[in-house]
């Protein structure tokens, strides 16, 4: 099912963008939970955490490998988080697969109500 972000990564939509390679593409939030809010995506149009399989392993890494230069990039030397909202329980409302880089102030632990 194609999302919002596909048409995104196909540039057919505006975002910020503030990192590409040919495997993943980073922008900001629109609707900002902190300072720095930026979402990591891969290209390839995965749903949902809980469909990733065997095969897309080095491709899950890389999500996280590309949020650590966003982190860099972003200066957040001090600490973010990492989340993946997964399924309706999970709170996920866009299914694309993303990664939420968020930092840029103290948050609080855990954050979940
Ligand atoms: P989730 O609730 O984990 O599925 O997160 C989806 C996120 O995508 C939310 O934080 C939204 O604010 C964000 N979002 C939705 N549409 C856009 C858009 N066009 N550009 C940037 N972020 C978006």
């Amino acid at each position: 099912m194609e999302t919002i972000f596909s048409k995104i990564v196909r540039r057919e939509i505006p975002a910020d963008i503030v990192y590409e390679d040919e495997r993943a593409l980073a922008f900001r939030d629109i609707h900002p939970q902190a300072p720095v809010h930026v979402l990591i995506i891969p290209k390839q149009a995965i749903a949902r955490a809980s469909d990733l399989e065997p095969q897309h392993e080095a491709l899950a890494g890389h999500l996280l490998v590309v949020a650590a230069e966003v982190a860099r990039r972003e200066k957040l030397a001090r600490g973010y988080r990492l989340i993946i909202n997964c399924g309706p329980e999970g709170c996920q409302s866009v299914y694309h697969l993303h990664v939420h880089l968020l930092g840029g102030k103290q948050l609080g632990w855990p954050g979940i109500d």
